[in-house]
């Protein structure tokens, strides 16, 4: 198809919340262009003085991503891999560069057009947007909590409902709940969303849910899930997509750990080097993303730096139809503003110093790093469970293919004391019971594993898991191998000493 050919997006103008239909534009947002002519006599806008800026000179340093070589992977220190990143006010910078001067001033509220041109070729190379309809867009944001805050805004009313995964990163619970949105759990299984559980909830909807409004979002983590750990099959997405055509729904794609994505788990494996012979291959191996079959304009993926780069870089941005994130953006205008702009020429900076394929080079280097330290994790796992003896009282979620999240479950079942708690907790209480327990034993033991239930989409018409289970999660990520090791110990121990 050319260009020519290539449709909009759709407008999903009945579909905005009420605040967002009565926002408008901000008419000082459009002035901007005029400041950035130097023959403009610009004196419309409260723009404070350059030379006032306290900051006049910035210095980073990065690994050098632009020289890694394939299958090599650098050491993560800064002695011969690393080459300066520099930005000065005085000094003419590179092209690319986001200026000192602008960088912290007012203006670029979408984010700095040197960083966005990088991004949407990245994201364009990926997932082929261009392809799909002719407007779409970036809107660059503070990470992905501010991205879902932003798009239920803009969307939601209080009373307005939204679909989630039946197990759900807790901080997107809150968020929605706080605004009065109702959400509806759908049936996950190792593959993630189970179609057909979708499929019957939207068909039977009235029957089901007649009290709520039908849904106008859906909101999903496709790979690495949290808490889960699960990756979403690429053979259902286009399943799930269609379904939201024919129901009309947005779809909020929330995609933090989609560069943690590895290769699959074999148990007791010692982890070899993973050999690509060129970048294409590796990227093949990747799972794709709802963008890369949305011809609508109804999914808006959130990107964020966090897990790449570090969460405390507060950036990420949204990719998806021109016309929603306009109305985003005049939410920004009132709440973000604009993300850091120090923030913004940082990134850009070491960005355009290492180039789409020193982007891609630091993905793969994520990749390997988390391979080995899931594998170590989770070898480590078994062969405790091994040695205390108590593999009939927990259970292993399916090795997570992405993201630094493990799940367990414990067969309370078979505890000791199991028919005496029923009898005192009831079928309804049991599993929390048992979750405060063991929470608070691995608290006194020195270990936190993130109770289950802080992520239960909660449904009187849908269970998220039977009664005789409890669910904690763990993380592999930041934790040296001395911990992994000593606190798995810690947790078999408890398990043992309480279930024999
Ligand atoms: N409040 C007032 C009264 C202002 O004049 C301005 C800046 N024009 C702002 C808020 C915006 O401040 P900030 O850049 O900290 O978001
Ligand atoms: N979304 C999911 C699914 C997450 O797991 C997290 C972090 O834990 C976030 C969003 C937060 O992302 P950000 O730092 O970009 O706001």
């Amino acid at each position: 198809m050319t260009m020519d050919e290539l449709k909009e997006s759709l407008s999903f103008n009945h579909l905005y919340s009420k605040e967002c239909l009565s926002r408008g534009s901000s008419p000082i947002k459009t002035t901007m262009k005029y400041f950035l002519d130097p023959d403009f006599h610009f004196l419309g806008a409260g723009m404070p003085p350059l030379e006032l800026f306290a900051f006049q000179n910035f210095q980073f340093q990065t690994f050098d991503m632009a020289s890694y070589k394939l299958n090599e992977i650098p050491e993560a220190t800064v002695s011969n891999t690393t080459r300066l990143m520099t930005g000065d006010i005085s000094k003419d910078t590179f092209d690319y560069d986001v200026e000192i001067s602008q960088a912290l001033q007012y203006g670029n509220s979408r984010g700095h057009p040197e960083l966005i041109n990088f991004l949407k070729t990245h994201i364009d190379t990926m997932f082929h947007v261009s392809k799909m309809y002719s407007d779409w867009d970036i809107l660059v944001n503070n990470g992905s909590t501010f991205g879902l805050e932003s798009c239920l805004r803009v969307f939601c009313n209080r009373g307005d409902t939204l679909l989630l995964e039946d197990l759900c990163y807790s901080s997107t619970i809150e968020a929605i709940e706080a605004q009065g949105i109702n959400h509806v759990p759908i049936k996950m299984d190792s593959n993630g969303i189970i179609v057909q559980d979708l499929e019957h909830k939207l068909r039977n909807w009235d029957y089901l849910y007649g009290n709520l409004s039908k849904p106008k979002l859906m909101y999903v983590i496709p790979n690495g899930h949290n808490p889960k750990g699960t990756t979403l099959k690429d053979s259902r997405k286009k399943e799930i997509y269609s379904l939201l055509q024919k129901h009309d729904i947005i779809l909020l794609e929330d995609d933090p750990y989609y560069w943690l994505q590895m290769p699959d788990y074999k148990r007791n494996e010692k982890t070899e080097l993973e050999v690509f012979e060129n970048k294409n291959q590796f990227l093949s191996q990747l799972a794709k993303s709802f963008l890369s079959i949305d011809t609508d304009g109804r999914v808006l993926r959130f990107e964020s730096f966090s897990k790449y780069f570090g969460p405390g870089v507060r950036l990420g941005y949204i990719v998806g139809s021109k016309k929603i994130l306009d109305n985003i953006w005049n939410y920004h205008e009132v709440s973000l503003q604009a993300s850091s702009g120090v923030s913004q020429l940082m990134v850009n900076g070491c960005l355009n110093r290492w180039g789409q394929g020193g982007f891609i080079n630091w993905f793969m280097k994520l990749r390997t790093t988390y391979t080995q330290k899931r594998n170590f994790c989770l070898n480590t796992l078994y062969e405790s469970i091994d040695c205390f003896d108590i593999s009939d009282f927990i259970t292993v979620e399916k090795a997570p293919k992405a993201g630094m999240f493990f799940m367990i479950y414990l067969n309370i079942h078979k505890h000791r004391l199991y028919a005496e708690n029923l009898a005192k907790y009831g079928k309804n209480g049991i599993s929390d019971y048992y979750e405060n327990m063991f929470f608070e034993k691995f608290i006194n033991a020195k270990l936190l594993l993130a109770k289950g239930s802080w992520f239960k989409v909660k449904d009187p018409n849908h269970e998220v898991s039977v009664s005789d289970t409890c669910m904690l999660r763990g993380t592999y990520a930041a934790v040296t191998p001395e911990k992994m090791t000593s606190g798995l110990k810690i947790m078999c121990t408890i398990i043992k000493e309480e279930f024999k």
